[in-house]
């Protein structure tokens, strides 16, 4: 199945999480194939038979401290 898995995460070009843009894959193919990152820091990779989190998406913490300030009476 990693076949599979390095199918799709390479048809990714937006971050699966919150839709910003690829960054340019890494000058090695094998690296490339198997590692996506994006610009909101996020990277996802293939590990054996999974694609699994190499950096969360941060952008729902980022919306959460963004509501907290909101819900305290800030802006
Ligand atoms: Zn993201």
């Amino acid at each position: 199945m990693s076949e599979a898995h390095i199918r799709l995460l390479s048809t990714k070009t937006r971050c699966p999480a919150c839709e910003a843009a690829r960054v340019p894959a890494h000058d090695l193919a094998t690296f490339s194939a198997t590692t996506a990152e994006f610009e909101c820091s996020a990277a996802f990779c293939v590990s054996n038979d999974a694609i699994i989190v190499s950096v969360p998406c941060p952008a729902r913490s980022l919306l959460a401290a963004k509501l907290m300030t909101i819900g305290a009476g800030g802006s």
